[in-house]
C-alpha cells in the first residue's frame, strides 16, 4: 500500500510537472497578425519621428505603450508605469507594467525591448529613422505577449518593461536594473526581444539567442518548441549578448537575462538605416515567432522551470 502511494506520488510529481494547459492554436488566435501589422506600423510610423525624446516621438510612443497597457490589464509597476531618467540632459523614462499582483516572496521574470530608436537624422531623402525592426518589432513582441499573459495567473512576478533610450548605450535597461536591484526584486531570469521583423536564413518561425551557451534558458525553449531557438555564430563573434538591454539585468544581477532577435547580418539591409519601415517586414512570420514565444513562455512559467547560468569554459 505504502509503495504504491508513493509510486502514485511519484506518477503525479512527474506528470503535473508536465502537464499543459496552454492550447498553442488557441493562442495563435488571440494574438493574430492583424494586431501585429496594427501595432507595428503605428510605432514605425512617421508620427512617432524614429521614437527618440529629442525629436518628441518617443513620448508619443510611451503614450500609445500606456494606453495598451491599460486596455488590456497590465497594472502599472511604478506610478504611471514610469521608471524616469535623464539622458544628455532629456527627460525620458522606462514603461513598467506587471501581470497580475506583485508579491515579494516570489520570484520575478522579466520581459522587455527597447521602444526608442535613433530619432531625425540629417539625411537628404529621408529624415526619419522609423527604426521598424529596430526595435518597434520587439516593442510589438512584448505587447502582444504581455497582453496574452495578463488572461492568466501565475506563480511569478511577471515585469514588462519597454526601455528608453537603449540607442545611447542602453540607459533605460541600466537604470531600471539598478532600481530593481535596490528594491531587492527577486528576478529569476530576463528574456528581451530585439529586431523580429525578418525571417531568419535557417527558416521561418525561428529567432537566434545571445549568450545561447550561458544559460539553459535556449534548451528549455527548444523542449518546448523545437528548433524555435537556434545558434547564431555571428551573434557570439560580435558578442550581442552585451549589445543590448539583456546585458544590463545580467551585470545586475548575475542571471540568465537574453535576447531573441531574428536580425542575422544576411536578412535586413537597413539596420540603423532611415529605410528601416514597417513596409519592408515580413509580418506573417513575426507573428509566428511572436505566436511560439508566448506559447513557450507560458509554458517555462506554468511548470515553473529553473532557468540558470551554465559555468564557463
Ligand atoms: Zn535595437
Amino acid at each position: 500500500m505504502k509503495k504504491t502511494l508513493i509510486l502514485l506520488f511519484g506518477f503525479c510529481l512527474q506528470s503535473c510537472s508536465t502537464q499543459t494547459s496552454f492550447d498553442q492554436t488557441k493562442i495563435r488566435e488571440q494574438i493574430t497578425a492583424e494586431e501585429t501589422r496594427s501595432i507595428l506600423f503605428t510605432l514605425a510610423h512617421d508620427d512617432m519621428k524614429g521614437r527618440d525624446t529629442k525629436s518628441g516621438g518617443y513620448y508619443k510612443a510611451a503614450n500609445y505603450v500606456t494606453d495598451y497597457f491599460k486596455t488590456h490589464a497590465i497594472q502599472p509597476f511604478y506610478p504611471a508605469y514610469r521608471d524616469s531618467l535623464m539622458t544628455d540632459s532629456i527627460g525620458s523614462f522606462n514603461l513598467v507594467g506587471q501581470i497580475g499582483h506583485y508579491d515579494a516572496k516570489r520570484p520575478t521574470v522579466l520581459i522587455g525591448a527597447h521602444l526608442d530608436h535613433i530619432g531625425m537624422q540629417d539625411n537628404e531623402e529621408d529624415q526619419i529613422f522609423n527604426g521598424a525592426n529596430d526595435n518597434a518589432a520587439g516593442s510589438t513582441a512584448v505587447l502582444q505577449i504581455a497582453r496574452f499573459l495578463a488572461q492568466h495567473t501565475w506563480n511569478q512576478n511577471i515585469l514588462i518593461a519597454l526601455f528608453a533610450d537603449e540607442e545611447k548605450g542602453l540607459k533605460g535597461a541600466y537604470h531600471l536594473a539598478d532600481r530593481l536591484q535596490n528594491e531587492q526584486i527577486n528576478l529569476a531570469y530576463m528574456v528581451n526581444f530585439e529586431m523580429i521583423g525578418t525571417t531568419l536564413t535557417t527558416g521561418e518561425n525561428q529567432v537566434y539567442m545571445t549568450g545561447y551557451k550561458r544559460s539553459n534558458m535556449a534548451d528549455e525553449m527548444n523542449a518546448i518548441s523545437a528548433d524555435f531557438v537556434q545558434f547564431l555564430p555571428q551573434a557570439k563573434q560580435y558578442n550581442l549578448f552585451k549589445r543590448s538591454d539583456n546585458y544590463a539585468f545580467y551585470q545586475a544581477f548575475g542571471v540568465p537575462a537574453q535576447t531573441l532577435s531574428s536580425f542575422d547580418f544576411q536578412n535586413y539591409d537597413f539596420y540603423h538605416k532611415a529605410g528601416d519601415e514597417a513596409e519592408k517586414l515580413d509580418v506573417k512570420n513575426m507573428n509566428q515567432i511572436i505566436g511560439t514565444a508566448a506559447y513557450t513562455l507560458a509554458i517555462l512559467l506554468q511548470n515553473e522551470r529553473i532557468i540558470k547560468m551554465t559555468p564557463q569554459e
